[in-house]
């Protein structure tokens, strides 16, 4: 097998104090496959009306992915979509040309432990119309001592129903006891493991909880042990054939697109709507762009 990399995570602020673990992008690695974003937020308590707030902002070119494992949070976007995402749920928001959402831990909500991921979309889908889906059941099974839930595309035999366009794979692997796994691989596909709870031994190498774990293309078998009360996500998919670039909530692939998409954002160009129902005074400002605009 392949040599495993270990990549420490770097802490985010969302504001409120809603610290996350970031394991994509980061200097070593910026994509897994066309996932080109982790967030790790929780597990964390708190009080009535705390939790995640985020105020209305843009995405391009990518579909924001959302897998929930504890709490409860309303999506809302410039497409008139309301949607509480629950536990074992994800929800799916593709922007291509431009969308804009909020996301809101709910008013009864007390807990919150999620991955937060995006998925970059091909030059030849950039600027798709936007769209939202919400994917309340998803494919689960059991093998090995262990509950696997399918959140993208295939595995085992079994089919995700989350519409993605491009090769990749998500999946998430939770041991009540101790586990040992040999996990079947596309030998096409590069891989990315994170320990969202407990932790793990890859190939005999042990990585903690939030320990980035990336594996390149040209594995068939993945040999994992997993510790008593852990959960792991792992990602995949075929290495992305073109150049991306990420700013703030925009992927794009030039920066002229990139900078495009930030003076429209702040003209309040019709591009990207707005929320029903949101005031605007939680609309989130695009920092200045990191190279001259065109
Ligand atoms: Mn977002």
């Amino acid at each position: 097998m392949n040599p495993v990399e270990r990549i420490a995570p770097r802490s985010a602020d969302l504001g409120d104090g809603m610290i996350v673990r970031r394991a994509l992008p980061t200097r070593q690695r910026r994509m897994v496959g066309a996932w080109c974003f982790l967030d790790h937020a929780g597990p964390i308590d708190f009080a009535p009306g705390g939790g995640m707030h985020v105020g209305a902002h843009p995405h391009t070119c990518l579909q924001t992915f959302t897998w929930l494992i504890e709490g409860e949070v309303l999506h809302r976007d410039s497409l008139g979509n309301e949607q509480v995402i629950r536990p074992g749920q994800v929800n799916l928001m593709t922007a291509g040309h431009g969308i804009v959402h909020t996301e809101d831990s709910l008013p009864t909500a007390h807990r919150l432990h999620a991955a937060q991921l995006w998925i970059a979309l091909p030059a030849t889908l950039a600027d798709c119309a936007p769209a939202f889906e919400h994917y309340p059941e998803l494919p689960r099974w059991s093998a090995d001592g262990c509950a696997f839930t399918l959140l993208a595309g295939h595995f085992g035999g079994h089919a995700a129903p989350a519409q993605v366009h491009t090769p990749l794979v998500g999946l998430d692997i939770l041991a009540a006891a101790p586990a040992t796994l040999a996990l079947p691989l596309e030998p096409g596909f590069e891989y990315g493991l994170l320990a969202l709870e407990g932790g793990m031994r890859i190939a005999g190498e042990r990585f903690a909880t939030d320990e980035f774990a990336f594996i390149g293309a040209g594995a068939d078998r993945l040999p994992l042990a997993l510790d008593a009360g852990s959960r792991v996500l792992l990602l995949g998919g075929a290495p992305f054939g073109e150049p991306v670039l990420m700013w703030w909530n925009f992927v794009g692939h030039s920066k002229a697109a990139i900078a495009r998409a930030q003076q429209e954002w702040e003209a309040g160009d019709a591009r990207f709507g707005a929320v029903a129902g949101d005031s605007g005074s939680r609309r989130l400002v695009a920092p200045p762009l990191p190279w001259a605009a065109y």
